[in-house]
């Protein structure tokens, strides 16, 4: 693992940053948006962000984190009291910083199974929880420095872009930051790595490391055998809402923890592999189902393409994006790469560049 201070970016860094601070704000009053059609025609913002803007989002992790690093509305949000200058600023221990990962994966793996029951049908519900999610990021932003609170503390998005991002195709100017403050050490935008987790080697980061790599691919495949219920009927299957991505989570980290029993040197391959199945698993199951192939009741469907296409062409899809990501996560031989160029450090910190 290295610090990056000089990588390319695709154009000349003043035109890129101004590019990418544009499009941020853009995407933030384009969330803006998205939250009042979810609120005036619930149906249509559902389609929008869970039919369409989510299955795109694992992909987008993959290949370039950075993009949605720079872009994300809630980042955005909680960086508005450091933009705004009323941000307590106050620095967080990398201890600190880590009870807040495992905080933001129990969030995640809380909030996720509430998709059956609730979110995955209801515009309202979904604009409620990510007004919530949008208050603690500002409140976070307004307590801590920079990014160290929420894009890389208490974000339930931060463990998916950490294990999935770890061998992105391209590094891109920092949106957020025109100079470093050190806010998280090592910054896990600016930090080359080939592991979902740094260098952290405490008990708390190896039991967040454990939960999302271990879990994460079970917990994905009991996700998606798990319908949508309606009504209030849902709120009466907790048990089931939460037990079969629970099962599924149990077994995957057994196996995680036999493979890294008996083959503890090929440690990195065993974290590529789970991290290739997670995402896999995800496109395996929701392709069809965004394609009117599904075989569960769910109201995750896009388009009903069931009646105009074979059958076998959705598994050809699905079995060739499995091989992209295992190619990629695995096979391919990774650029030591950032999510994002360093930028300068401010001036005080004793490290100016
Ligand atoms: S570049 Fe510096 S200020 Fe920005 S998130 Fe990373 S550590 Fe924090």
């Amino acid at each position: 693992m290295t610090q990056n201070h000089s990588q390319s970016s695709f154009l000349p860094m003043s035109r890129s940053l101004m590019f990418w601070k544009i499009f941020q704000v853009i995407c933030w009053l384009a969330g803006i948006a998205l939250l009042l059609v979810m609120f005036v025609n619930p149906s249509t913002g559902v389609m929008i962000f869970w039919n369409i803007l989510i299955p795109v989002a694992p992909a987008l992790l993959v290949i370039g984190t950075g993009v949605w690093r720079n872009v994300c509305p809630l980042g955005t949000t909680a960086l508005l009291p450091d933009r705004l200058g009323f941000s307590k600023k106050i620095k967080l221990s990398s201890k600190m910083q880590a009870v807040l990962h495992l905080i933001a994966v129990l969030l995640l793996l809380l909030i996720i199974p509430l998709r059956h029951v609730l979110f995955n049908q209801d515009g309202q519900a979904t604009a409620l929880i990510i007004l919530g999610l949008g208050v603690m990021a500002m409140f976070t932003g307004f307590m801590f420095e920079r990014k160290s609170g929420w894009c890389s503390g208490l974000c339930p998005v931060h463990p998916v872009e950490k294990l999935y991002g770890s061998g992105v195709a391209f590094s891109l100017p920092n949106a957020h930051c025109s100079e470093c403050v050190r806010c998280s050490v090592p910054c896990p935008d600016s930090t080359q790595v080939s592991k979902p987790f740094l260098s952290q080697n405490n008990a708390v980061t190896k039991a967040t490391e454990l939960v999302l790599l271990g879990c994460f691919p079970g917990y994905v495949w009991g996700w998606f055998h798990t319908p949508d219920y309606t009504g209030a009927e849902g709120w009466s299957r907790l048990n089931i809402v939460y037990g079969y991505p629970l099962l599924g989570a149990a077994a995957s980290l057994l196996i995680y923890f036999l493979l890294n029993w008996f083959f503890k040197k090929h440690n990195k391959v065993i974290i590529g592999v789970f991290a290739t199945a997670a995402v896999s698993c995800y496109y395996w199951f929701r392709l069809p189902i965004l394609f009117g192939f599904g075989k569960l009741e769910t109201h995750g469907m896009l388009v009903d393409l069931s009646n105009t296409i074979p059958g076998w062409s959705i598994t050809a899809f699905t079995s060739l994006t499995t091989l992209f990501f295992f190619w990629w996560m695995v096979i391919r031989k990774k650029e030591r790469i950032s999510w994002s160029v360093r930028p300068r450090y401010v001036r005080g910190s004793g490290l100016i560049s």
